[in-house]
């Protein structure tokens, strides 16, 4: 089958085929789910409808900011049967490559407190978070009175809204040591809160610490490999075996075509129809991995049509 089909547009033996081979569904959430807190309608039952085939379900989602009981309550509340270990946050890939590495020191964190509580919760120490920023207006003040703490290993930066000149310092200073472990955790540049007012990410506060260290911060959030690799090592994940759902081309459906999964992108978030067409039509042969195999409106358009071929 070429990419960039309409899974409704699939006979009854092409969907069979293609689903018999599907033993997980890795699903992304704003955006496939629910836009911020609405529901998407259809999308808990066509979910809940995979879960009852067999099929194993995974949520993965970029978001650090929140802890993982966060999004069970939030999808329990939605209707989506779940448990906590369902649910792989760029937070939780963090903690678990630390603890693939038996990190043991403690972590300089530039975060929020999901992020947080995701580290305590494995054990794993880490600097205080919050506001932190120059002593009486000097900075000469502020230099001479910050002491590094030697038992600092890594850096980890996720979206902190209290982000500062001070924490821009330290985290480089930090990395300075050059056995010092550089994290981040997504790098989107703006969150699409408001079309007035530019509301930066994650990846603005990144670049800004790899400007000043001179270092690049390992990728932990999708599109990054190690997202394929913590469901390979920490769930048995097989990806030939694995459909992931997703609204974003340049991460969900990205990380899949890189890593040989099968993708769906469903067209209720980030990514238009237009824009897939004109990377499948593109030149530029980096394009073809932002093209899915598959593309549905939104999740639930197939709950009729699975019910039809089940
Ligand atoms: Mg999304």
């Amino acid at each position: 089958m070429q990419p960039l089909t309409n899974i409704l547009n699939l006979n009854i033996e092409e969907y069979k085929k293609l689903f018999d081979g599907i033993e997980v569904i890795v699903t992304d959430c704003d955006g496939v789910l629910w836009v911020d807190n609405e529901p998407i309608p259809g999308s808990a039952e066509m979910i809940n409808e995979f879960r009852n085939q067999g099929k194993k379900i995974i949520f993965l989602t970029n978001n650090s900011t929140k802890h993982r009981e966060h999004f069970l309550i939030k999808l329990n509340r939605l209707g989506f049967i779940a448990e906590k270990q369902d649910i792989v946050s760029s937070a939780s890939i963090v903690v678990s490559f630390l603890k693939r590495k038996g990190f043991n020191k403690k972590v300089y964190l530039i975060g929020s407190t999901g992020l947080a509580r995701e580290l305590k919760d494995a054990g794993i120490n880490h600097l205080e978070i919050g506001p932190d920023v120059i002593i009486h207006n000097n900075l000469y003040k502020t230099v001479d009175t910050f002491h590094a703490d030697p038992e600092v290993g890594a850096v980890v930066v996720g979206f902190d809204e209290h982000f500062s000149y001070v924490k821009l310092l330290k985290a480089a200073s930090y990395l300075n040591k050059q056995s010092c472990i550089f994290l981040a955790t997504n790098k989107d540049e703006r969150f699409p809160i408001s079309s007035k007012i530019v509301v930066p990410g994650t990846g603005a506060i990144v670049k800004s610490i790899e400007t000043v260290s001179q270092k690049a911060a390992i990728l932990l959030g999708k599109p990054s490999s190690y997202v394929v690799k913590t469901l390979v090592d920490d769930y048995g994940v097989q990806p030939m075996r694995c459909l992931i759902i997703g609204d974003n081309c340049k991460t969900d459906i990205l990380m899949g075509s890189r890593s040989g999964l099968k993708t769906l992108l469903v067209l209720s978030g980030l990514t238009k129809l237009p824009e897939v067409e004109a990377w499948k039509n593109s030149s530029n042969r980096d394009d073809s991995e932002f093209v899915p195999d598959y593309y549905v409106a939104k999740l639930g358009d197939l709950v009729k049509f699975v019910k039809k071929v089940a």
